[in-house]
């Protein structure tokens, strides 16, 4: 492991900050930039992420990793990483293309035709367009292929008939990728088809769910008699499920290391703050032990995730370690942040940022982190996925195996 730049890193780094420097503001020690569950559907935060994306572009500084041939910069993933590094110092708006660039663009260069590639990517990349997923269901998140929302042939069309939820950015999307059920005759996940949807077609509903934070970050998307050309069909009839695996592979891979533990410079500024037993906590040995273990899980979680970024550096795939940093990270950070709101005391229980100390930082992570338990496999799928592919232990017992999708006793699909 070396987790020093090399020389050929550093020049690209200086390059990266020199550019930066030009075009956004540097973040204060006490600031940082919008979470992952922040309400984005303002008008003016829309248009300044797409300002802050058309700029980039406009520069060469987007989609480092995209081929030459999409508009991207054909760079490797470790100057990827680099500039995510190095943006991450600075105030920018929301990035509201995780979704679109990170998952939507590698699922239509792998498995579209040239005519959809030209269709999407260029729009995607300058971020004209905004994209969302639609995949999961009232009734099917971990177990995706259980998903009923249908798609029915009707001469050119396809006629999609169902209900999505927690899809992200709904709201503003132009565009999104949809996972149907068009044959309920086959096992579960054979008779899956795999479409992109304009977001304005007539027959969509979308529907914000409020958080626990306020924020309205995803939705409910209702589809009712939606038609939808068989040229946005990615996948075969039928093979949709081979082309949900790619976009879910690069789903875990943008998430990664999310969790990320952060925050424990703030946690020491605020135990020197506050007291405890008439003396600032920070001199409570209870506190400071506390701390220590915070300082050293938040370590280890970057030294893992510095593993995955050497590899990376020396053009090898990462290993294990990165699948361990969403479980471990996100996990830690809630902990944290409820340490946090019981060292504020009585001021701790509000959700005020007059009256809370830090702005109530603290209490926005604690009810944004279990989001992040959730989104992109659930502490348990994870843990599955270590079990069996890091581990070697048996699989899951499943039931439903071979069994065609309305014969699995769970009530019928609605074609
Ligand atoms: C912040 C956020 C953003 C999201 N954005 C999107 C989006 O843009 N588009 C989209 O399509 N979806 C999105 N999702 C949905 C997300 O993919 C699902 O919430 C997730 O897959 C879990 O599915 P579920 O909510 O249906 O829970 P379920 O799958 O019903 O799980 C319920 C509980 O059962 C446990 N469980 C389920 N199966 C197993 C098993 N086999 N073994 C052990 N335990 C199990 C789970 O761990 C969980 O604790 C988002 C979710 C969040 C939180």
């Amino acid at each position: 492991m070396d987790f020093n730049d090399t020389p050929e890193e550093a020049a690209f780094r200086a390059e990266a900050r020199t550019w930066l420097d030009a075009n956004a503001e540097l973040l204060s020690p006490d600031e940082s930039n919008a979470n992952l569950l922040d309400e984005r559907d303002d008008p003016d935060t829309i248009q300044s992420a797409k300002d802050w994306q058309k700029k980039k572009a406009d520069s060469g500084w987007a989609c480092l990793t995209w081929p030459t041939e999409y508009g991207g910069q054909g760079k490797t993933s470790i100057q990827s990483v680099i500039w995510n590094q190095e943006e991450a110092r600075y105030k920018t708006p929301p990035n509201i293309y995780g979704i679109g660039l990170g998952m939507c663009g590698p699922t239509i260069m792998t498995h579209g035709t040239d005519e959809q590639r030209q269709r999407w990517l260029p729009e995607m990349l300058s971020g004209v367009k905004v994209w969302c997923q639609l995949f999961s269901e009232p009734s099917a998140g971990s177990d995706l292929a259980g998903l009923r929302s249908t798609a029915v042939p009707d001469g050119d069309d396809w006629i999609i008939n169902g209900q999505k939820i927690w899809t992200t950015g709904a709201q503003f999307c132009d565009w999104g990728i949809l996972v149907v059920r068009s044959d309920a005759n086959v096992p579960k996940h054979s008779g899956l088809t795999y479409f992109v949807v304009d977001m304005h077609s007539p027959g969509i509903e979308i529907r914000p769910i409020t958080q626990i934070n306020g924020g309205q970050g995803f939705n409910e998307v209702f589809f009712t008699d939606v038609r939808i050309p068989d040229a946005q069909r990615l996948s075969e009839v039928g093979n949709g499920w081979a082309v949900a695996i790619t976009t879910l592979m690069n789903e875990r891979s943008s998430i990664g290391g999310g969790g990320g533990g952060g925050g424990i410079r703030d946690l020491i500024e605020l135990a020197r703050s506050v007291e405890v037993d008439g003396k600032p906590a920070l001199e409570q040995s209870g506190v400071r032990e506390k701390i220590a273990t915070f300082y050293t899980r938040t370590k280890g979680l970057k030294l893992t995730g510095n593993r995955s970024l050497s590899a990376l550096s020396q053009g090898k795939t990462p290993g294990p370690e990165a699948s361990l940093g969403k479980l471990v990270g996100a996990r830690l950070a809630q902990e944290m942040a409820a340490f946090a709101m019981e060292l504020q005391g009585a001021a701790g229980a509000l959700n005020d940022p007059d009256a809370s100390p830090q702005a109530a930082e603290w209490q926005d992570r604690y009810l944004s982190i279990p989001g992040l338990r959730i989104a992109g496999g659930t502490d348990e799928i994870l843990r599955n996925i270590i079990s069996e592919r890091v581990l070697g232990l048996p699989s899951e017992a499943r039931a439903d195996k071979g069994i065609a999708f309305r014969d699995i006793p769970s009530g019928p699909p609605s074609n």
